[in-house]
């Protein structure tokens, strides 16, 4: 019934039980995973889990934390990556001025770069947007033709509004259940019931009550379960709508 739309299980956190994990989904109700790569090597690895498994779908991206250790045919391999089947989108990509992990100005150029692949591909993108939302808006406007969405959002409710207005969707991951977090509750609750997806971000973000653990796809259930509390509906109506627009932005039958 769920739709996982954002999990890193080629993440080395899952190193000792990545197979056993994923094969558990179905029966914890997880009906779809998302992988999205964060560089080539990882993107590769998602690919080589939604083979493995049939209710699993990949994205290939270059992370800005890694924009400053691209290679020559960084773009070319996202290229070759997108003509497989399973490779639903180009994720994640954006940019990151909390870390500050790659210099801002490269990370500029790689993420510009990989929405103009988007837009010559005709592929969705999935947006990493940390501390840096003006610049994030300025190039996101640069490629009107291109759909995307927001994962693990963070901005202000106005700005949300902004991202709904350019046609991109968002996502919401375990952050919007922590207690600390006041802006998340009056976004969930202004979201058009077909604009917004949900994700665990796992292994990280892990959802309340499980704080600090390792995160997986079956405490997406516990993200369902607070946007339902906050929207007045069931969670059985989240895990609907949010499968239904997953399936939608990414082109999954
Ligand atoms: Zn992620």
């Amino acid at each position: 019934m769920y739709f996982d739309t954002h999990a890193h299980f080629d993440s080395e956190k899952f190193e000792g039980d990545r197979l056993e994990v994923l094969a558990s989904m179905p029966a914890a109700g997880v009906d779809l995973i998302l992988d999205p790569g964060s560089d080539i090597i990882t993107s590769r690895a998602a690919l080589a889990l939604a083979e493995q498994f049939d209710f699993v779908y990949a994205a290939a991206g270059v992370h800005p934390h890694e924009a400053e250790e691209v290679t020559d045919s960084y773009l070319a391999d996202i290229e070759e990556l997108c003509r497989h089947p399973e490779v639903k989108a180009i994720g994640e990509i954006g940019l990151d001025y909390h870390y500050d992990f790659s210099p801002r100005e490269v990370q500029r150029k790689v993420f510009a770069a990989q929405m103009a692949l988007a837009r010559d591909l005709d592929m969705p993108v999935i947006i990493h947007d940390r501390e840096a939302h003006e610049d994030f808006l300025n190039i996101m406007k640069q490629f009107p033709t291109v759909r995307g969405v927001v994962h693990c959002y963070a901005g202000s409710l106005e700005m949300s509004r902004d991202i709904l207005k350019a046609g991109y969707n968002i996502s919401f991951t375990g952050s919007i259940t922590f207690k600390n977090n006041k802006k998340a509750p009056p976004i969930v609750a202004a979201m058009p019931a077909d604009r917004y997806m949900i994700e665990t971000d796992a292994p990280y973000m892990t959802p309340v009550p499980h704080r600090g653990k390792r995160n997986d796809s079956s405490y997406l259930k516990y993200i369902a379960e607070f946007i339902a509390d906050i929207r007045g509906i069931t969670p059985e109506q989240v895990a609907a709508e949010t499968l239904e627009n997953g399936k939608k932005f990414f082109g999954i039958e």
